[in-house]
């Protein structure tokens, strides 16, 4: 090859990285989101959102989708995971409890939320006993425990065993996953 060619080649190779680089930064100082939207619920579909005897409120993927966005559809009923920092709770210090986006079952509260670091609403325990199911899921190759509201079934996020005192666990939780309520 040619001096000329290769030194060209270099050039582009180069100005390449550069705009990788450079459009990488731009993505990771995009601010967070702002408040996510809520939908209108229908009123045979909040008919259904009442919980039976046994606590429990079963939609389906459609109906789901008219009360959902489309990140809290994926997130709650797709078991997906939002990205870290990008999130609306993940810095977020107000007093108040935190309830399942799908069905409005109270979860968390802010008493029992802490910085994690991760960039996702983390807390050392649920709000209060039999409000969150666990199960276990392998969809990055290993064990991992998922959690889930007990009501509707509703993905929030995973517990690990690397929490503060006095549990030590941490529920790593989805914002898209919850709704904020203040006290
Ligand atoms: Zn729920």
């Amino acid at each position: 090859m040619k001096p000329a060619l290769i030194t060209l080649l270099l050039a582009i190779t180069a100005a390449a990285m550069v705009y990788r680089v450079s459009t990488a930064t731009a993505e990771d100082q995009r601010p967070p989101p702002a408040s996510q939207p809520s939908k209108p619920i229908p009123p045979e579909i909040a008919k259904k959102l009442i919980p039976d005897d046994r606590n429990r409120v079963a939609l389906t993927d459609d109906e789901w989708k008219t009360i959902l966005t489309e990140q809290q559809f994926y997130v709650l009923r797709k078991h997906g995971t939002e990205y870290s920092f990008r999130n609306e709770y993940h810095d977020h210090k107000a007093d108040g409890s935190y309830a399942c986006r799908g069905c409005g079952q109270e979860l968390f509260d802010s008493k029992e939320k802490y910085d994690s670091g991760t960039g996702w609403p983390s807390f050392w325990k649920p709000r209060s006993e039999g409000v969150i199911g666990e199960s276990v899921d392998h969809d990055l190759g290993y064990a991992r425990t998922e959690v889930h509201c007990s009501r509707c079934d509703g993905h929030q996020g995973h517990v690990f065993k690397d929490g503060p005192p006095p549990t030590g666990l941490r529920y790593c939780i989805n914002s898209a996953a919850l709704k904020f309520i203040p006290r």
